[in-house]
């Protein structure tokens, strides 16, 4: 509905929204989408988003999409947001609530960037995806390729287990197995787009996912009645998430809808936490992460193309960076379904992140702190 431009998160250089924006000519950072919200009527906009469809294209007036043009959906989004009974889960003592991504199409909150992903692209001609993934966002993009009748390929690692595999394949995508890491997915997947013309949707180097995911967060505001929550706890892989909820923070302030702010943790596994130990550095990018090891996929994401953006959002709301063990995320995951949520292990390890930010005093008493589970238990 809005007008829309692009805006590089690093040098701040403004381009059009033109079709296959990728990432900044200038730096080769990550592009975000600008809306002109000064023409935004702020002051109605609770009223009619509440009035819409429970997905998440509710929010289409801070969405990439045109007054006239319709988004390419399977309803995802407008997830539920479940108290839990923090004493049981390990966080006493304030108020706790899961995100509970894992209830979105294709099983995780990847669902949210592929749908804007690749409805801006298809609405601007493109018919011809591809992706490097270790699961869920090939799983997706997948899903919402084949919803536009789009073709969709896929590059996954070869010690990728077969569900995974099979998921992507429902969706009538090409898989490609990859004999190495996430990395060398990605630079298959890049010389198989400079080769082909397919667009490619890796995390960040095009600027709609962002906008996707952001609506995470403008459905928790909704649902906790107009209000952020004190504290988000988000298991950070590329970050997209994290990004995504800071900006979506940011246009609701702007737009006169919100004056408090929410802190934002990242949690990493120990075995990748790029993020976390820049974070403790005090540095504003985040090095490489050498030999990466941990069983959540989403977190296994060495070295992030956003950091600044990431490390920005920690520093700037107060928040921080926590790193926590593949025994801990278990044990936390299996805490998760003692409540009857179907956790990803990617889930567990936000609330193990809130147990030790719980005991370290980083959440206070009688908070409003909000958990992601980003994917449920099946698609592991
Ligand atoms: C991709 C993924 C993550 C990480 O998300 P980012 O936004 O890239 O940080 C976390 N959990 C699950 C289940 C994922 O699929």
């Amino acid at each position: 509905m809005s007008a829309f431009a692009l805006e590089c998160g690093r040098c701040g250089t403004r381009y059009p929204a033109e079709a296959r924006a990728t990432v900044c000519p200038e730096c080769a950072k990550p592009l975000l989408v600008r809306y002109d919200l000064d023409r935004v009527p702020g002051a109605g906009l609770p009223e009619s988003w509440s009035s819409r469809p429970a997905t998440m294209w509710r929010f289409r007036e801070i969405l990439p999409l045109r007054e006239h043009e319709s988004p390419v959906s399977l309803g995802e989004g407008g997830t539920p947001l479940l108290e839990l009974d923090g004493a049981r889960a390990g966080v006493p003592g304030l108020r706790l609530l899961v995100k509970d991504e894992g209830q979105n199409p294709t099983g995780s909150f990847k669902d949210r960037g592929l749908s804007a992903a690749v409805t801006r692209a298809t609405l601007d001609g493109v018919d011809s995806f591809v992706i490097p993934s270790a699961g869920n966002a090939g799983a997706a993009l997948a899903a919402y390729a084949a919803r536009a009748g789009a073709v969709a390929r896929v590059y996954i690692p070869e010690d990728t287990p077969a569900g995974v595999v099979r998921r992507c394949e429902l969706y009538g995508a090409e898989i490609e197995r990859v004999d190495g890491l996430i990395t060398d997915c990605g630079r298959l997947a890049a010389e198989h787009a400079a080769r082909t013309g397919a667009f490619n949707v890796s995390t960040l180097k095009e600027p709609y996912r962002i906008e996707g995911k952001k609506t995470m967060m403008l459905e928790i505001v909704a649902q906790l009645g107009g209000s952020p929550p004190d504290a988000i706890v988000y298991p950070t892989g590329g970050g997209t998430g994290l990004i995504g909820s800071w900006k979506a923070l940011h246009e609701l302030r702007v737009l006169g809808l919100i004056s408090d702010t929410t802190r934002m943790y990242s949690v990493q596994a120990e075995g990748c936490a790029p993020v976390v130990r820049a974070w403790e550095a005090g540095e504003d990018s985040a090095a490489m992460w050498k030999n990466a090891s941990t069983k959540a996929w989403g977190l296994r994401v060495p070295a992030a193309l956003g950091d600044f953006l990431i490390l920005d959002a920690l520093r700037a709301s107060g928040g921080g960076g926590v790193a926590v063990s593949e025994e801990e995320m278990d044990a936390a995951t299996l805490r998760l379904g003692q409540q009857g949520i179907s956790a990803s292990i990617e889930g567990g390890a936000a609330l193990a992140a809130a147990t030790r930010l719980r005991e370290t005093g980083a959440l206070r008493d009688d908070e409003t702190v909000v958990l992601f589970n980003t994917g449920n238990a099946l698609t592991y």
